[in-house]
């Protein structure tokens, strides 16, 4: 059965993703269940997206009771499931003002817009330019795509935005070099995702952000991936004693409705987007805040934060303990529940044993185990999760000979 569903979508969908043979069918807890019924632990979570782990019957009861009420209005009118979202995205980004995209992509690509705005806004150019940093994702979109530091992502797709200059992630004065009276924003990820699992050095950002006051640049974080509680606070940036000027967010902001946001401080909202400048039909539905407002509401009623701190720090434990064993794995690194495992060699051989074990695991870039759980894992869950990795490193490495 599984087999046919497999054929049939390899005839239909554009092969864009090199898919592992499962058919998920359903989830409970941090579970995942195939077609065939076979169960497997989720270290992916949908890639860092189902922060509250499957069949949570408050956040299912909320989507329920909003799909009878109302799905859609449209941005021409209000509705109280974005109203309530919008004040507790305010309340847990620290930032000022928000807008509700649908997708990470789109998150980076209203940052990228109000920055420019903001800049257009103050000296009346067009010709400003944005810094990005080597080894960062920020989306697949043509403006995400633009600051996106991997060379094989972008070609292809040429030219793209313009007036993207790279720099060293963790390299102050590699970014310092690329500044010019031009400058109007420097994008990052606070821990990058894809590239590898690296979280970004303290004096690496707060120099920034005193480069940013002192040049009036816009300092614009990406938390798509290691925001909303993955890192141990709710937002990753908080860990550094800095703020952002425009802070983007998604994956697990909705838990899997796709929802995103991108949200600024009021000194920038001044300057930037006004009536006409951005909009989006379905950013902001009622189905969508509604989930937003369900996750906020219940990772402080499960108190998600202290889990996050408490199991990360087990996890990293537990991953220290493999580099100790295995001559191939030289490193691990990350933050509160999102954390890589460091490999010699490519991880995709061991991505497939750990998958027909039943552990659904994910990779960073092709030399990094990358682990970001469901937030409400438990030590327990860690345990589990190590016995299987263990047999699988231990059957692979019988066979590299
Ligand atoms: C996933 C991700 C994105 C893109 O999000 P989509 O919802 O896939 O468009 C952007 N930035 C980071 C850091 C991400 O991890």
């Amino acid at each position: 059965m599984m087999y046919q569903e497999i054929e049939q979508a390899e005839r239909d969908l554009l092969h864009t993703y090199n898919r592992f043979p499962v058919v998920f069918d359903h989830g409970e807890g941090v579970h995942l269940y195939d077609t065939e019924g076979k169960e497997y632990l989720d270290f992916c979570a949908g890639i860092a997206v189902f922060a509250l782990g499957y069949g949570v019957k408050e956040y299912n009861d909320a989507l329920k009771d909003q799909v009878d009420k109302l799905i859609h209005t449209s941005n021409y009118f209000y509705n109280e499931p974005a109203i309530r979202a919008a004040a507790l995205v305010k309340k847990y980004t620290g930032m000022d003002r928000v807008f509700f995209t649908n997708s990470g992509g789109e998150s980076v690509e209203g940052a990228i817009k109000a920055a420019r705005k903001y800049a257009y806004t103050r000296d009346g150019h067009t010709d400003h330019e944005i810094i990005a940093m080597e080894h960062s994702f920020h989306g697949r979109t043509m403006g995400a795509l633009s600051v996106t530091g991997n060379v094989h992502y972008r070609e292809p797709f040429e030219p793209l935005i313009g007036n993207i200059k790279f720099a060293e992630y963790n390299d102050l004065d590699s970014v310092k070099a690329q500044v010019t009276e031009k400058t109007c924003a420097i994008i990052m990820e606070t821990v990058q995702g894809e590239g590898g699992i690296f979280p970004a050095a303290p004096e690496f950002i707060q120099g920034l952000r005193k480069l940013c006051d002192e040049k009036d640049i816009l300092l614009i974080l990406d938390e798509i991936q290691c925001g909303m509680g993955r890192t141990g606070t709710m937002y990753a940036y908080e860990q550094y004693g800095i703020k952002p000027d425009i802070l983007a967010t998604a994956k697990a902001l909705g838990c899997g409705v796709p929802v995103g946001a991108f949200a600024m401080t009021e000194r920038v909202a001044e300057k930037s987007l006004t009536a006409g400048d951005h909009g989006s039909t379905y950013g902001g539905n009622p189905l969508a805040c509604r989930a937003v407002c369900s996750v906020f509401e219940l990772m402080e009623q499960k108190q998600v934060l202290e889990n996050v701190n408490r199991v990360g720090s087990y996890l990293e434990q537990k991953l220290s303990e493999l580099v100790k064993e295995y001559a191939f794995v030289s490193g691990q690194r990350g933050l509160g529940l999102m954390r890589g495992l460091v490999f010699e060699c490519p991880v995709s051989g061991i991505l497939q044993k750990t998958l027909q074990k039943g552990l659904v695991l994910i990779n960073a870039g092709t030399n990094v185990l990358r682990f970001v759980p469901p937030l409400v894992i438990s030590e327990k869950d860690v345990d589990d999760m190590m016995v299987i990795l263990r047999s699988a490193l231990d059957e692979w490495s019988g066979e590299q000979g």
